[in-house]
């Protein structure tokens, strides 16, 4: 307890050093950069698919979201299990209200604008028990939201990167540079001398799991699917270290997990229930415990003879995969 309340204070210093507060429970992860403006309030419309069987399963769903704070608008339909709600709370959580309730939820779609702008996804995985998702949301021609959950992290802050390449050949270590169309020097989110793919730091709580939801003006959506994103080991010291990398990588230490950038559905796209493969449900798929790290697994076997191949060939080639791998899966992202 002593351990884990020490653990606790670090992070809490750890936030206060990035300029954000903890939640009312003291030690709950809240994720964020040395930027506060970059966090974001906005609200998206997010689709689950949720198992209902009857209208007081729909009410107890309604009931958990309903008047709950970051929670604007919930939809719900019985008889296609459908959940639509409007919210400023990221994915995890706003699926982590409905699944209180008993019931299993499965996001099928994320909107934030008309007309849909776009929207990618990134499965993280890495050495060890590092997982996470990562969700792109273009809302305007100007800002792109990015929502994320990244579990199994050491407590603390760990840089976050998109990099330019989608090349996972040699794990985490062919991603290539930070992604850098424009040659600037490394940088913080909120600086205009940054990479493009320089989203900060992101904090993980005791538990090892880092949740934010942020909002940038760099980043679209279109230029960065076949790309990767990957987290850091340490924190990025946004270009001000005084470290030789600073300027370059912002010193953050070794890539600990990584994913391919892959288009996602937006709302409405992805009406599947049950993968034509297998005929295992949405319901099961969601219940597979390496259900991520197994589609990228997939990804990096079948390319393992690509190493020579030119790079922008490489990065199509693993984005078909991807997505020829999605539809087989019907996985739901
Ligand atoms: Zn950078």
């Amino acid at each position: 307890m002593a351990a884990a309340s020490s653990r606790c204070g670090r992070v809490a210093s750890a936030l206060r050093r990035v300029g954000s507060s903890l939640l009312s429970s003291g030690c709950v992860a809240q994720v964020k950069t040395r930027s506060d403006k970059m966090e974001s309030e906005r609200v998206t419309k997010l689709e689950f698919a949720v198992q209902m069987t009857c209208d007081s399963c729909a009410q107890r769903v309604r009931a958990a979201l309903e008047g709950q704070p970051g929670v604007r608008s919930v939809s719900v339909d019985v008889g296609r299990e459908e959940v639509l709600v409007e919210a400023s709370l990221s994915t995890v959580e706003v699926q982590a209200l409905i699944e209180a309730t008993g019931r299993r939820a499965v996001l099928r779609g994320i909107g934030g604008s008309e007309p849909d702008l776009g929207a990618a996804v990134a499965m993280l995985a890495g050495a060890g028990q590092i997982q996470g998702v990562v969700r792109f949301l273009q809302v305007s021609e100007e800002r792109c939201l990015i929502d994320g959950t990244i579990d199994g992290l050491e407590p603390g802050l760990h840089g976050l990167h998109v990099h330019s390449l989608g090349d996972l050949t040699r794990d985490c270590s062919s991603c290539g540079d930070h992604y850098n169309p424009s040659g600037r020097r490394h940088g913080g989110p909120g600086d205009a001398e940054r990479h493009v793919g320089d989203l900060g730091n992101v904090v993980a709580g005791p538990g090892g799991r880092a949740s934010f939801r942020l909002e940038d003006s760099q980043l679209k959506v279109w230029d960065v699917i076949g790309r990767s994103l990957v987290v850091d080991a340490g924190e990025d010291d946004l270009g001000r270290g005084g470290h030789p990398l600073s300027t370059q990588t912002g010193n953050s230490g070794e890539r600990l997990a990584c994913g391919i950038i892959a288009r996602s559905a937006g709302l409405f796209q992805n009406p599947k229930q049950i993968c034509a493969c297998d005929g295992v449900t949405l319901w099961e798929e969601r219940d597979r415990p390496d259900s991520r790290a197994r589609a990228q697994q997939v990804v990096r076997a079948r390319l393992s003879n690509g190493s020579g191949r030119d790079h922008f060939e490489t990065q199509h080639r693993r984005v078909e995969l991807l997505s020829e791998e999605g539809r087989r899966r019907c996985s739901g992202s």
